[in-house]
């Protein structure tokens, strides 16, 4: 159905967990003492990488499920002409184009 609207929310959440994640488990590998701080650094970027990920994916996820809601409940008045669904808008060689969130249908 509306795979379009959780398609980059996801993808944010799901690459800031694992390149966080990857970040803290490889800082936890350095063991040199001259790396200390690099070490920490990382891990304190990794923490910041995820927790930051987290709070705009799931809010960005939140925000779309609303929307999603909201267009079942008919209270959605969006710009597609067929189901009144809320459009992304795009630019390639043809021209700017809108395209559905929900049926994907495009509007040239
Ligand atoms: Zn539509």
């Amino acid at each position: 159905m509306s795979f379009r609207l959780f398609a980059m929310p996801v993808l944010i959440l799901l690459l800031g967990q694992v390149s966080g994640i990857f970040l803290f488990v490889w800082s936890s590998h350095v063991e040199a003492f001259v790396l200390l701080d690099l070490a920490i650094t990382a891990k304190l970027i990794s923490l910041m990488l995820w927790l930051g990920s987290l709070a705009i994916g799931l809010s960005w996820l939140l925000m779309r499920l609303k929307t999603l809601f909201l267009w079942k409940k008919r209270r959605l008045y969006g710009g597609c002409v067929h189901c009144q669904g809320a459009l992304s808008h795009h630019d390639d060689e043809h021209g700017f184009y809108s395209k559905c969130m929900m049926c994907n249908a495009r509007h040239y």
